[in-house]
């Protein structure tokens, strides 16, 4: 023995050179193993993997060899082609050569995933900061009439369309309409509330009213005098309905349904979850 030649050098043959980073473009499900045992899947590829780990010997076995291993192939993994002859002596258990060519492998494809999603994600909210000022410009410039096609939708708006749990309610006496969409999250209910037919000066609240009673407000705002979502208005700043967001602790299913008041104490509408 002379030594351990790098990456291939475990004292194996060598499958040959079938590419050293290229793996397999679908990888099946027991090749998550070892990245499993890594720990660098996110939340979602684990519970699945985890899934399948119940009903496959094969990957519960090959977990048992790769225990402990963590720090070898993280470090094989992080010097692609450099080699480390030292590594391979410090281990006490060595697993097939061909199985850690392999995770080594997957692991560093993995990596380079993750860098990749990370980049993109950075660049998409640098665009979104970058953008956010014009598109403010542009909606608040909407009011000289004409298309609206031309304005952009305020953030809540474009949440509120892409929502797919709403409910609504009009209020047979103020004939004020309120729609109330709402998505779950680990913190409780996102909401966003479409208000039209509402004429002020007015300051209001979207509360939740649970169905153990308890009330959270979701989120206030006021009404100018021109008001939201008035049919037949002459203005589009008043044909608009409004879209506001908020969030309460509750989830969607604790909540029996949503009232919209006034600060003085009036119910404009109050709409059924
Ligand atoms: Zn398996």
């Amino acid at each position: 023995m002379s030594g351990y030649g790098g990456m291939r050098g475990f004292g194996m043959e060598g499958p040959g050179n079938t590419g050293p980073m290229q793996g397999s473009p679908a990888p099946n499900e027991h090749e998550t193993v070892g990245a499993y045992a890594l720990g660098i899947l996110d939340d979602a590829e684990a519970t699945a993997f985890e899934a399948h780990l119940a009903t496959c010997e094969w990957c519960a076995q090959q977990l048992d060899e790769l225990a402990g291993m963590e720090p070898m192939m993280a470090a094989l993994a992080d010097l692609p082609g450099a080699g480390t002859p030292a590594i391979g002596e410090s281990l006490s258990a060595r697993p097939s050569p061909r199985l850690v060519e392999r995770l080594v492998d997957e692991v560093a494809e993995r990596r380079a995933a993750k860098r990749r999603r990370g980049f993109y994600m950075v660049a998409a909210a640098a665009a979104l900061i970058v953008g956010g000022p014009l598109v403010a410009v542009a909606t608040t410039g909407s009011d000289s009439g004409g298309s609206n096609q031309a304005a952009p939708a305020s953030p809540a708006k474009t949440l509120f369309s892409t929502m797919g749990d709403k409910v609504t309610g009009t209020d047979p006496s103020t004939q004020v309409t309120g729609t109330v969409g709402m998505a779950q999250k680990d913190w409780g209910t996102q909401a966003v509330l479409e208000l039209k037919n509402v004429k002020g000066p007015l300051k209001c609240s979207l509360i939740a009213v649970g169905k153990n009673g308890e009330r959270e407000t979701v989120s206030s705002w006021s009404v100018p005098g021109w008001g939201y979502g008035i049919p037949n208005a002459k203005t589009e700043e008043s044909k608009n309905p409004l879209y506001i967001g908020g969030g309460a602790a509750f989830k969607p299913n604790e909540i029996d349904h949503f009232e919209v008041m006034t600060f003085d104490g009036n119910k404009l509408v109050q709409i059924k979850a």
